[in-house]
């Protein structure tokens, strides 16, 4: 490796990259190109992609129908404003998201990424709820371990750890929080598991406006799968007391958990969802909030007569357009039985780590593949060793974890999962690389 190349120096002395000092940065690699599923850095050397750049990226990179739609699009028109304007490809991916989403989400509000998606489902209940005459009702109640975003109410419904509700303090909204479900996807349901949000509810319900959660898949907040029971209960709660019930899918959306939304797991509708990542198959950011006929009415009904929120790119044209190239991608494949090939294979090929000292635990679902260590990783360390075995994987905290690309084959899936069991089963040996 020509590490010449691969750190650049105006990078490290003027960027800022997520999550890390700006004084004294972890290393990033320059990427020179991406095609399927592999990354090629400037010196050449080519990554198999273990992480879909974060969800986003199901169909891998430079696909020749997403390239085609983009072009075609940025030839008619790049943007136009969406206040008193509307264009076809907005319309065309509102139509794809109707005939995908539950059946009773039938209003669509495009946002310009996932957390203003989330910021516009937390207002939309907040408004609805102003608008039937409580304005009282402006809190929310979520669970533990969640992710929703990095701006500030999307940030206040994060897991308070993992989320750095302390080094914000008193700025942030306060939330109450219910302990995330024990029962694991896939076990046994144990009832207790919903009586903390029950009695949480009993007692608040007059200050809440909603109830937020990951359905299923918690992702940057901790990659858990928990039972879709819970969510099952959760909704009833939200009816009884006319809590809104909504759903972030902005991770597991567009089929990584084997469905092609996660509220299908549950058989649960929700009154507001929110959908991104993945919606453009990785090419820019782009968010959707779909929400009910009635939440829509209720809005509308009363002053002021309008949903207050109106992004300067809302609907962009280039976005809707690839989103739409995408949506027909998924739909033109048997996603599912890949997604469930790259199932049984992660199961397979990951269970060996199982009996690995340093490993708490082994999870997969769907095309998600999860190690959880016993202490947290060093970062840089295990960055360079897996750049080194010729893998893209980006753990967090104690969390190993891959979600390929569903284009993945199944030779690059197996070279995957032996780079990361072969440096997972190091991290003993380099015991004082832990922090
Ligand atoms: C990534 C993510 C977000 C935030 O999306 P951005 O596009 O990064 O703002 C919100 N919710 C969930 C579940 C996510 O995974």
């Amino acid at each position: 490796m020509n590490y010449e190349q691969l750190f650049d120096a105006f990078d490290k002395e003027h960027l800022w990259h997520p999550y890390t000092s700006v004084s004294e940065p972890l290393p990033t690699y320059k990427v020179k190109s991406a095609e399927g599923c592999i990354i090629t850095l400037a010196d050449g050397t080519r990554l198999v992609d273990g992480m879909s750049s974060w969800w986003c990226a199901v169909h891998g990179y430079n696909h020749p129908a997403l390239n085609e739609a983009l072009r075609r699009q940025s030839e008619q028109m790049a943007h136009v404003m969406f206040g008193g304007l509307t264009h076809e490809p907005a319309i065309a991916l509102g139509k794809r998201l109707l005939a995908l989403a539950p059946p009773s989400m039938q209003k669509i509000f495009y946002a310009d990424s996932g957390s203003v998606a989330v910021e516009v489902a937390l207002k939309m209940a907040v408004q609805y709820h102003y608008a039937k005459g409580h304005p009282g009702r402006s809190n929310f109640v979520t669970i533990r371990s969640g992710y929703h975003g990095d701006t500030w109410n999307a940030m206040s419904v994060c897991d308070p750890v993992t989320g750095m509700h302390g080094l914000f303090g008193p700025a942030l909204p306060v939330r109450y929080f219910a302990p995330s479900p024990s029962s694991r996807f896939g076990g046994e349901w144990n009832e207790e598991d919903i009586r903390p949000l029950r009695e949480m509810i009993e007692k608040h319900h007059d200050e809440l406006a909603g109830l937020i959660l990951e359905p299923v898949v918690q992702g940057a907040g901790g990659m858990r799968f928990y039972h879709p029971h819970y969510l099952v209960e959760a909704a009833k709660l939200c009816r009884a007391y006319g809590i809104l019930l909504i759903f972030d899918e902005i991770a597991t959306g567009f089929g990584r958990t084997g469905k092609l939304f996660a509220w299908e797991h549950a058989g649960v509708e929700p009154d507001i969802m929110c959908i991104g990542k993945a919606l453009t198959g990785g090419y820019m950011t782009f968010s959707a909030v779909m929400t009910t006929d009635n939440v829509g009415q209720v809005i509308s009904g009363a002053y002021p007569y309008a949903f207050m929120h109106g992004p300067t790119f809302m609907g962009n044209p280039l976005a809707c357009a690839v989103a739409c190239a995408s949506i027909d991608l998924l739909l033109s494949y048997d996603w599912k039985e890949k997604v469930r090939k790259i199932e049984a294979q992660l199961r397979r090929e990951l269970h060996p780590a199982r009996a690995f000292s340093q490993v708490a635990d082994v999870r997969v679902l769907g095309a998600i593949g999860v190690i959880e260590m016993k202490s947290l990783v060093n970062l840089a360390w295990i960055q360079r060793r897996f750049v080194e075995e010729g893998v893209w994987i980006r753990p967090f905290g104690r969390l190993v974890y891959i979600m390929p690309p569903f284009v993945i084959s199944e030779k690059e899936l197996t070279f995957l999962t032996n780079a990361l069991l072969k440096v997972v089963s190091e991290t003993n040996k380099n015991a004082e690389n832990h922090e």
